[in-house]
């Protein structure tokens, strides 16, 4: 194994889940201003704390509880910047997620990275690993639902190409 090639593993700083995630939301809302990903209304969304944490947003217009029906019940709709992305439904932090889209973008095909490697480099389990890995190859590979809502983190990868995103240097 060629070590000089090898990304290092990442070690987070204080505050760096926040960092990330604040880095997120200005990726997939330029203007500041978060958009619901199920109606996609700017307005009125508002603000919410989770046990003193901040990064969800309520959009109070009526949207199906049963995304599958048309004329269920209706609730309003608590989402974050993982709503819609490859990020949802997933235990591994927004700096992981940020990190390991970084090194896999500064990685090219002829030099690809294992699972057993990024979850080395990023400190997850096996299993946490591959839910990353596989989700950002399908990101690349254009193959995720919801495409539309994952652009901006094409756009971001590619700017990890040119640049060090995360962690920020
Ligand atoms: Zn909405």
């Amino acid at each position: 194994m060629n070590g000089a090639e090898l990304s290092p593993i990442y070690i987070p700083r204080k505050g760096a889940e926040i960092l990330a995630r604040e880095i997120l939301e200005a990726a997939r809302w330029p203007n500041g201003k978060p958009c619901c990903p199920v109606c996609g209304r700017h307005k009125p969304i508002y603000k919410q704390d989770r046990k003193g944490v901040k990064g969800y947003y309520l959009c109070p217009a009526p949207h199906q509880s049963d995304q599958s029906k048309e004329d269920g019940p209706t609730k309003p709709l608590v989402f974050t910047v993982r709503t819609r992305t490859i990020m949802e439904r997933s235990h591994v932090p927004l700096d992981k997620w940020l990190y390991s889209m970084q090194i896999l973008a500064e990685r090219s095909d002829l030099n690809p990275m294992t699972i057993v490697e990024l979850a080395r480099r990023i400190n997850v389990t096996r299993d946490g690993a591959t839910t990353v890995f596989k989700r950002i190859d399908a990101l690349r590979y254009s193959t995720v639902p919801h495409e539309e809502e994952n652009q901006f983190l094409l756009v971001l990868m590619a700017k990890m190409t040119r640049e060090q995103v995360f962690p920020p240097v």
